[in-house]
């Protein structure tokens, strides 16, 4: 295998390895907030820390930061063990910052004790006024100096839920006049009177993102804590509020920066998908049209795909914006190898072989998939009526129409060559049928010197007595634009693109028939297909998850 270059993160473990750290001591973590469903760009971070894991055989523990009732929720819980385990990773430990509730509260008593924290009963607007601009010094809350006693019997009250709520909120005292904004004495606990999923009522006081996630590394004994480039500034916090439970020898978490993955045509925020999901833009965080994880899924990306795509994008320093076609590529690349090839017709025009027997149907055997020859053959029945694509027939056309037009021949895949002969319109000029003749001698794979003969184009086709009509999912960009967020003056919804879903009846050959939910094809000619959930024997429903080639481009 070929060897890749340390990407920057892995090169500061190296470093760390080489400066006193031992491997048994590495361990990771992926953090999600349960507010959401997983989406693509942390399909990035799940890739980084996991693959971290595997690489250093260290382990990596699933942690929901759920220190936000109102936001959470456990089916959100749910839904992102469900994605991490179908990427293919193995958590060690299934984690939750609620379960150290306790320990937190226990900390912040000691830092109160020790004078490094106080009760604060401004208003989060007076708070925020005092806070100072990054060239001038904040002020000084009245609060500041309350005697440590007073602050232990507000904060033991706030916990039982006894004050308002928004009456107090227990800061951190450390530097008003830090350059640091952060470090301006942050809030450590506001008091919400909102029950959580995991510990109910038993908790009125709740720990902010700052306070929480450190000490959940630490108390997990996490080496390396990676988290994207907006904190930071967080930085200098997290090792404050580390330092001061810590001890003398005790292994220190280290929060180290990469860059927030973002993907051209769509959004990648919880709080924007959910509006897509509130506002009925899409159907469910699972609509394939989601750059949710789940929806990726449904649409038929592997995870195998995701997982390269998030490997060849890797990791950087600096934000940027990755084509969604580098997705739908990796897709492709990962579908070719994998899906049993089939034949469905989208657009069904009727042809009629009139030199064909009338009540014939032959078998026909056709290839399963050329890239795996362990994937076998199978039957396909042909007869005098089949459909092939409106767009593969032409009455005229110029030379580079290598497909069907009159008085011109083509090869129906696996099956004869046929040659047109007559297009039979409606009272309005449209071709509703064209009849044909066949070379009964041309058969594929019979050895004969017909079979043999080239024609240029080969056109897919179902047998219309034996058709199953099935519903397909036409899938197109959910946003018109590359960016939908960076135009300030408007709203992302703005740019929805209003034809990101067209479903059409399709004709597919009768093999499909039995096929489940996530099943996946290639429609020869045309695409990938996964069947959706919601398909059934007698309702087919196929997602088209990429079209064969990069429409887009040219
Ligand atoms: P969102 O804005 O979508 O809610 P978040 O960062 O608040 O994102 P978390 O649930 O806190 O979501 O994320 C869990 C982990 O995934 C964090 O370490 C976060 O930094 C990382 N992550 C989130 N979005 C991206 C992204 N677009 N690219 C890379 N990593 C990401
Ligand atoms: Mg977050
Ligand atoms: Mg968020």
């Amino acid at each position: 295998e070929e060897k890749k270059s340390l990407n920057f993160i892995e090169q500061i473990i190296e470093d760390d390895l080489n400066n006193g750290y031992n491997k048994e001591q590495l361990k990771f973590r992926f953090p999600p907030e349960p507010n959401g469903f997983l989406h693509i760009g942390h399909a990035s971070s799940i890739c980084l820390n996991f693959g971290l894991g595997l690489k250093y055989n260290a382990p990596v523990n699933l942690r929901f930061d759920d220190t936000n009732p109102i936001k959470e929720e456990k089916a959100y819980v749910n839904a992102i063990k469900k994605d991490v385990e179908w990427l293919g990773f193995k958590w060690a430990k299934e984690c939750y910052a609620s379960d150290y509730f306790q320990q937190l509260y226990d900390w912040a008593v000691e830092l109160i004790k020790q004078g490094s924290a106080y009760v604060d009963s401004q208003s989060s607007e007076a708070i925020a006024a005092q806070k100072g601009t990054p060239t001038e010094p904040g002020q000084s809350s009245p609060y500041r100096e309350r005697p440590i006693t007073e602050n232990l019997e507000l904060f033991e009250a706030m916990k039982n839920g006894e004050t308002p709520p928004r009456a107090h909120v227990l800061r951190a005292k450390i530097d008003m006049s830090s350059p640091n904004m952060l470090m301006r004495d942050p809030v450590m606990y506001r008091c919400l009177h909102e029950p959580h999923h995991r510990t109910g009522n038993d908790w009125h006081i709740y720990p902010m993102y700052d306070w929480a996630h450190g000490e959940s590394d630490f108390i997990e004994q996490v080496s390396h804590s990676f988290c994207t480039l907006e904190f930071q500034p967080h930085r200098e916090l997290y090792n404050w509020f580390v330092e001061k439970v810590s001890h003398e020898g005790e292994l220190l978490p280290k929060q180290r920066e990469f860059a927030r993955r973002n993907l051209s045509h769509t959004v990648v925020s919880k709080r924007k998908l959910l509006r897509l999901v509130e506002e009925n833009i899409v159907n469910s965080w699972d609509d394939p049209r989601m750059p949710t994880i789940s929806g990726l899924r449904r649409r038929g990306f592997t995870a195998a795909s995701i997982r390269n795509f998030a490997n060849d994008i890797g990791i950087g320093k600096r934000e940027n914006m990755i084509d969604v076609s580098r997705l739908e590529f990796s897709a492709r690349e990962d579908l070719n190898k994998t899906t049993p090839r089939v034949m469905a017709v989208l657009n069904p025009l009727k042809l009629i072989i009139t030199n064909y027997p009338e009540d014939k149907t032959e078998q026909l055997t056709a290839e399963n998939n050329p890239e795996d020859p362990e994937s076998g053959s199978r039957q396909i029945p042909f007869s005098r009526e089949i459909y092939i694509e409106q767009e593969d027939f032409r009455e005229e056309a110029n030379r580079k129409f290598f497909r069907l037009k009159l008085g011109k021949e083509v090869r129906l895949k696996n099956a004869y060559i046929i040659k047109a002969e007559k297009a039979i319109k409606d009272d309005n000029g449209n071709i509703i049928e064209v009849h044909c003749t066949y070379d009964e001698d041309s058969k594929s794979g019979s050895g004969t010197e017909a079979s043999k003969r080239k024609v240029k184009g080969t056109l897919h086709w179902v047998s219309v007595p034996h058709a199953i009509p099935a519903e397909v999912r036409l899938y197109d960009r959910l946003f018109t634009v590359e960016d939908p967020t960076a135009h300030k003056e408007k709203d992302f919804l703005d740019f929805v693109n209003p034809k990101s879903l067209e479903v059409i009846t399709a004709q597919v050959e009768p093999s499909l028939k039995t096929a489940k939910a996530l099943e996946k094809f290639q429609f020869q000619r045309i695409g990938y297909f996964c069947v959706d959930q919601d398909s059934s024997e007698s309702n087919l429903v196929f997602n088209r998850t990429v079209t064969l080639r990069d429409s887009w481009k040219n």
